[in-house]
C-alpha cells in the first residue's frame, strides 16, 4: 500500500451538519418509521428517496451539465466514518463545483458518502422501476449563493446530489482501491483517516454523465429536509463484489452497518425528468445526407431507420416504445 494514512479518532470539523446526529439508525426504535416523531420534515410530501418509474418520465433536453474541478488531483481527502455512513470531503480550495443541467446557479462540492444493503441485491435509495442496486453513491453541492450548507438547506433549492448507482463486474474498479483500503483504517465509528494520494471525481464516476434523471426532493436522512435536486444518472458504477463487501465490514456504535437505505417514500404529485444525451442526435447525423434539413429533435420519432442505427439505452428504448404506444 503506498500511500500514506494519518489517523485520528475524533470528530472532523468537516460536514457538521450532516454528521453530529446519533439519534437515527435504521432499525427499530430509531429506524426510519420513527423519523417522523423527532423530525417532522420526514413526513413531508416531497421525500426522497422514490422509485422511478420509467414509463412515467417526462423526457427533456436540458443544457449541459458543467463540472468544474472533477478532473482535478485532490490531495487531502478526508474519509469518516460518521456511524451512518462512510463520508469523503476535501480541503482544496476552490472545491469542485457544478452547473448547468437542470440548475440554476453554481453549487459547491460538501461531501460524498454512500448507502449501501446487506446484500447485492439491494442498497439504493431510489430505485429505477423498482430495481435495486447494492449501493449508491451520494455527492452533495450546496449552492454557492448561499455561502453554507447550513444557510443552503433553508432554501429549496439549497442542495444538489448527484446519485451514482454501483453495479457488479467480475474485474475490481481500480479507482475505488485506494477508497477501499482507507476503508479497513474507519471501521470504528467516529474514526477518520486522510489520503495523501492524488484522488480525482472523474476517475470514480461512470463514463456517461449526460443522460440522468432529475427530480425534486429531500435529504434522505434526518432532518430529511426537501430542499435537494436529485440527479440520479443512468448509468452504473461497476464493483465487484469484494469491494462492496468492505463497506458492510464498517462499524456504527451497535455494530456492523450492514445497511443504512431509507426506504422509498410517495412521489406524490412530482414529475421526474429524464434528460436525453444531446449529442444522441449528432452521432445519428454522420452519414445522413438529410440530417441538416430538420431539427433533429423532429426527426427522432419520424425516422425508424436512423434510430435503429444507434445504440439505445434500456431506459430511452421504453421511453420510444411509450411514446409509440401512445
Ligand atoms: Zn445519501
Amino acid at each position: 500500500m503506498d500511500f500514506a494514512i494519518r489517523i485520528f479518532f475524533i470528530i472532523p470539523i468537516f460536514g457538521t451538519y450532516f454528521t453530529t446526529a446519533e439519534d437515527f439508525g435504521y432499525d427499530g426504535s430509531i429506524g426510519p418509521t420513527y423519523w417522523g416523531e423527532r423530525y417532522q420534515e420526514c413526513r413531508g410530501k416531497h421525500q426522497s428517496p422514490i422509485n422511478i418509474n420509467v414509463l412515467r418520465v417526462k423526457q427533456v433536453a436540458l443544457p449541459d451539465i458543467t463540472f468544474i474541478g472533477f478532473n482535478d488531483p485532490i490531495d487531502n481527502v478526508h474519509v469518516t466514518n460518521n456511524g451512518h455512513t462512510v463520508l469523503i470531503e476535501v480541503e482544496n480550495e476552490p472545491h469542485p463545483r457544478v452547473s448547468g443541467g437542470p440548475l440554476d446557479g453554481t453549487y459547491v462540492f460538501s461531501q460524498m458518502h454512500f448507502h449501501w444493503g446487506d446484500n447485492d441485491t439491494l442498497g439504493s435509495e431510489d430505485k429505477i422501476n423498482h430495481r435495486s442496486f447494492p449501493m449508491e453513491l451520494h455527492m452533495v453541492f450546496y449552492k454557492e449563493e448561499y455561502n453554507t450548507v447550513k444557510e443552503a438547506v433553508t432554501h429549496t433549492d439549497g442542495l444538489t446530489v448527484l446519485a451514482f448507482f454501483y453495479e457488479l463486474d467480475r474485474h475490481q474498479h481500480p479507482a475505488y482501491d485506494d477508497i477501499t483500503s482507507a476503508l479497513s483504517n474507519v471501521t470504528d465509528p467516529h474514526s477518520s483517516i486522510v489520503m495523501n494520494n492524488p484522488f480525482s471525481f472523474l476517475n470514480i464516476l461512470p463514463y456517461d454523465l449526460r443522460r440522468y434523471f432529475t427530480y425534486r426532493g429531500s435529504l434522505t436522512t434526518p432532518p430529511c429536509s426537501e430542499v435537494v435536486i436529485w440527479l440520479d444518472f443512468e448509468q452504473p458504477v461497476r464493483l465487484t463484489h469484494e469491494q462492496i463487501e468492505v463497506f458492510r465490514e464498517l462499524r456504527s456504535a451497535s455494530g456492523k452497518i450492514r445497511h443504512n437505505f431509507r426506504p422509498i417514500q410517495p412521489i406524490g404529485d412530482r414529475t421526474v425528468f429524464y434528460n436525453i444525451d444531446s449529442n444522441y442526435y449528432t452521432y445519428n447525423e454522420i452519414d445522413d445526407p438529410e440530417a441538416h434539413t430538420e431539427w433533429p429533435q423532429t426527426r427522432k420519432r419520424g425516422n425508424s431507420a436512423s434510430i435503429s442505427r444507434i445504440s439505445l439505452s434500456y431506459f430511452t428504448f421504453m421511453l420510444i416504445l411509450c411514446n409509440t404506444l401512445g
